[in-house]
């Protein structure tokens, strides 16, 4: 066997190794099972690369994007490492093959699927293995963000080869998520190496939508430099790019849905660009290599807070300074709830605690980077002084007394109507909409001074955040789990209320006042939405009711 340290230098020419990469190699090097947890750019790819040059044999990757498996290949060869991929997409499948049996590689990836096959165990038989490698290590657990059933084809295939180390790669992974993989993967439990997950360079902002077209027009205003927007879908990619692009500065976008040439440009004039701004759907950024990103913002509620920071993490590699700006509503958390009555239960209880933890993280008025921190594990001593929250403290009021006033107006009303109407009702106005449904005789608790009425909107974004109020398709309401507590009075509800900054100009009366509020644009997309799908206009049947 070779050494590592001389090989770091000679191979890669890096002075030394970074953080835990030293302890993970290390590891690997005397054979012991490991799952190394580090953050995106922590180089998880060195930790395998180095055992594979350093002991004899090839090391089998395993990953789970043939996109993902290219980019590393090409990475590797311009260290001068041996590497191939082994897919379905590669015509010179018989000639990596050769070049394994013939021990001519350093590197094999494959895709997970491929594990079960016998002719692949018997070709992996056919030479010595220095490695395997599990990548993205957190699609075997159904607890990770982003399970893959071919990851769980893994263990009887590690199992053949006993004697081959086994090494466990991932960027994100929660307490529950970590201890499956060790179990699912048949790692000991002492193999765990988790790296620092602080980004000190990255500032977190998050707000909610209030007319997010002029939200990223300011972002692109303020921030020079490269940029990645990431859109909930492949429509809104394009739709964004093309707002977007009217500002003078360059915009392209990327989703899997476009001709391969034309994304692939993309990337690689979004690469060598010093103030590209790409719009793109999660699937950019991974595998991509660059350092100088200037900013991340979400158009939307990402799927996970695991996902929220390696989609952050893209920015800021070099460790320049950089931000992330994520701006969320209502209804992404009522699309995202919906989802959870379309899979099995083990699924849904997985994806309820992260979507609560995204709720946690979106409505705090405390340090972002501390609850991010406290998430991966970390135990974090003081406020960082570089997110939204530490530099401009939003005022937290308890708001549980509004919250219960607002909960039971909806039950009075009979859930069939929305938050603006409720809180028509509760300060006593007697609009048309009011009397003509007769709720002007209804004796709820009313909300008589203005402090209380400006709390009605932020509390109904955070029950619905939280899945205490749940806003039905047709501009109804339900309650969710946690209404009862709040109900009840087990639980309390503080929000936070952002600096007070300049108040944006308002429409005219009535409901055109709540034309920047993100519950009343989910409402009425979601009407719109179903309206199209029925071919019918949407004022036929949701005027406002
Ligand atoms: P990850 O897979 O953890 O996101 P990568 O393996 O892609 O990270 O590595 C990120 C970058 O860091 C790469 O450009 C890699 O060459 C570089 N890198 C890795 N280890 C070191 C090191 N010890 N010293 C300097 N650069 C390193
Ligand atoms: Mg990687």
């Amino acid at each position: 066997m070779r050494d590592p340290l001389t090989l770091l230098h000679e191979v890669f020419g890096f002075p030394g190794f970074r953080g835990v990469q030293e302890a993970v190699v290390a590891r690997v090097m005397r054979g012991a099972g490991t799952l190394a947890v580090m953050p995106t750019g922590a180089g998880k790819s060195l930790c395998y690369q180095l055992p594979a040059l350093a002991r004899p044999g090839t090391a089998v990757i395993v990953s789970p994007l043939i996109a993902l498996m290219h980019d590393q290949v090409r990475s590797a060869e311009a260290f001068g490492i041996r590497a191939a991929a082994l897919t379905s997409a590669d015509e010179d499948r018989a000639e990596t093959m050769r070049r394994f049996r013939d021990g001519q590689l350093d590197l094999l990836y494959v895709a997970p699927e491929r594990a079960s096959g016998e002719s692949f165990r018997s070709l992996l038989r056919a030479t010595s293995l220095a490695l395997f490698a599990i990548d993205e290590a957190h699609c075997v657990s159904e607890w990770g963000h982003d399970f893959r059933p071919d990851y769980r084809l893994l263990r009887p295939l590690l199992d053949a080869f006993p004697e081959v180390p086994r090494l466990a790669l991932t960027a994100t992974a929660d307490r529950h998520t970590r201890a499956d993989i060790l179990e699912q993967l048949g790692l000991p439990q002492d193999g765990l190496i988790v790296a620092g997950f602080d980004r000190p360079n990255i500032r977190y902002m998050i707000s909610p939508r209030d007319g997010l077209q002029g939200q990223l027009k300011t972002v692109l205003a303020n921030q020079a430099g490269a940029g990645i927007v990431y859109a909930p879908t492949r429509d809104a990619t394009e739709r964004i790019a093309a707002q977007l692009a009217a500002g003078g500065r360059t915009v392209r976008a990327y989703h899997a849905g476009m001709d391969p040439g034309v994304r692939r440009r993309n990337q690689q004039d979004f690469v060598a660009s010093e103030d590209m701004v790409m719009v793109a759907t999660v699937a950019f950024g991974m595998g991509i290599d660059k350092p100088d990103v200037r900013f991340v913002a979400h158009a939307g509620l990402p799927k996970s807070i695991e996902g929220y920071y390696q989609e952050t993490g893209r920015a800021g590699r070099d460790g320049e300074p950089a931000i992330a700006h994520l701006f969320w509503g209502a209804e992404d958390f009522a699309r995202a709830r919906k989802r959870l009555s379309e899979v099995d239960e083990a699924r849904a209880s997985g994806e309820r605690a992260r979507l609560s933890a995204l709720a946690g993280l979106v409505e705090t008025s405390e340090c972002r980077r501390m609850v991010l921190l406290r998430y991966f594990g970390e135990d974090p001593r003081a406020p960082c002084g570089n997110c939204d929250n530490c530099l401009a403290p939003p005022a937290t009021v308890d708001a549980t007394e509004v919250a219960r006033k607002l909960l039971s107006a909806a039950f009075r009303t009979e859930m069939r109507f929305g938050v603006g109407h409720l809180l028509d009702v509760l300060a006593g106005r007697e609009t048309d909409k009011v009397i003509g449904n007769g709720h002007h005789r209804l004796s709820v608790f009313g909300i008589a001074d203005e402090a209380e009425q400006k709390l009605v909107r932020p509390v109904a974004r955070a029950l619905l955040a939280r899945d205490a109020l749940r806003a039905d398709d047709y501009g109804g309401l339900s309650f969710g789990p946690a209404a009862r507590p709040i109900l009840k009075g087990e639980h309390s509800l503080a929000v936070a209320l952002p600096a007070p900054k300049a108040r944006r100009r308002r429409g005219g009366a009535g409901e055109e006042s709540h034309a920047h509020d993100p519950l009343f644009e989910a409402l009425r997309a979601r009407r719109r939405e179903i309206a199209q799908a029925r071919g019918v206009p949407p004022y036929v049947i949701f005027h406002d009711s």
